[in-house]
């Protein structure tokens, strides 16, 4: 690439392999957009330091006609850089809401659910106004889902005071800062933006109990985040000595393999029922 627009030698056959995987798979979900049996939430509860649960994570599940269950990890940088992302989150969208009728209708109600929120839906005024209206239309409303943004190169975009996240907060909507620590963000955006959730990436969590350097981390994190006001999730919590020493810290919310794996919609009605008194 550094060699100029002219030259192709870089264009070896395992780029041009690549390549080709990666617009078949933007064809694909292109495809999967349209048919109403290939995308699906899946949850993944979080818990206070008492284990109870206190809300849910969605997570975008793609199962390939072909190729089966395709990883979130592949097809959301896909979705992102084709702009399908725009499309996929109406759809989550749609499908937050035949769940939480479904649940409805068996008599159970679901605890706040977090949307992850790409910045390529919030770019662009006719995506923001779709969005916007999907979630009138569909009544998801602030009591219903909050949104997780990945602290990004575009928080800058956030001193613009038409930013959709100021849209979101002004009607009422939570919102967390997702990954933090693995990104962009300075200390002054938090400051800035206000949000009701910080969540530490699994990177800073993952065997914190035994990692002194993590835990002076997580630790600083946690209360920098209260001192603002903001609640703090710790996610990817997979070791029982991790939650003991998060639960010391103070942090409000875990999330991880260690207390539940994400589970189908199928699977919910299971977490959801009022535990027996
Ligand atoms: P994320 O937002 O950081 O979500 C957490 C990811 O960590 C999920 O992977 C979850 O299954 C996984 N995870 C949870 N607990 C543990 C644990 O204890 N150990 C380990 N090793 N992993 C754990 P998943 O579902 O594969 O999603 C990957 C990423 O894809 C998400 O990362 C998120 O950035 C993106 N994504 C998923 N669904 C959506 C969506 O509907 N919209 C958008 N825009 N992005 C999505
Ligand atoms: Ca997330
Ligand atoms: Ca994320
Ligand atoms: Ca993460």
């Amino acid at each position: 690439k550094q060699l100029g627009k002219d030259s192709f030698q870089l264009f070896t056959p395992q780029i041009g392999e690549a390549l080709r995987l990666r617009l078949a798979l933007e064809r694909d979900l292109r495809a999967a957009l349209q048919a109403d049996d290939q995308l699906t939430l899946a949850y993944q509860p979080q818990y206070d330091a008492q284990r109870r649960i206190r809300g849910f994570e969605a997570l975008a599940r793609w199962r390939h006609p072909q190729r089966g269950w395709v990883s979130p990890a592949e097809f959301i940088p896909v979705a992102e850089s084709s702009g399908l992302i725009v499309e996929l989150g109406l759809a989550t969208l749609a499908l937050l809401r035949r769940d939480l009728d479904s649940w409805r209708a068996s008599g159970l109600s679901c605890p706040l659910v977090a949307v992850n929120l790409s910045w390529e839906q919030c770019r662009k005024p006719q995506h923001r106004e779709r969005f916007l209206q999907q979630l009138k239309t569909l009544q998801l409303g602030p009591a219903d889902i909050e949104f997780e943004l990945t602290e990004s190169a575009d928080f800058e975009d956030i001193d613009k005071p038409d930013s959709f996240v100021f849209t979101l907060q002004g009607l009422g909507y939570g919102l967390a800062i997702d990954d933090f620590g693995t990104g962009y963000s300075s200390l002054a955006y938090l400051r800035r933006i206000r949000c009701r959730k910080l969540k530490i990436d699994r990177l800073f969590v993952h065997g914190l109990s035994a990692n002194p350097e993590s835990r002076t981390l997580v630790e600083s994190m946690v209360r920098v985040a209260h001192a603002m006001r903001m609640l703090v999730v710790a996610e990817g919590v997979e070791l029982p000595d991790d939650e003991a020493t998060l639960v010391a810290m103070g942090c409000d919310l875990m999330q991880g393999f260690g207390f539940c794996r994400p589970v189908p919609a199928d699977g919910m009605p299971e977490l959801l029922r009022p535990a027996a008194a």
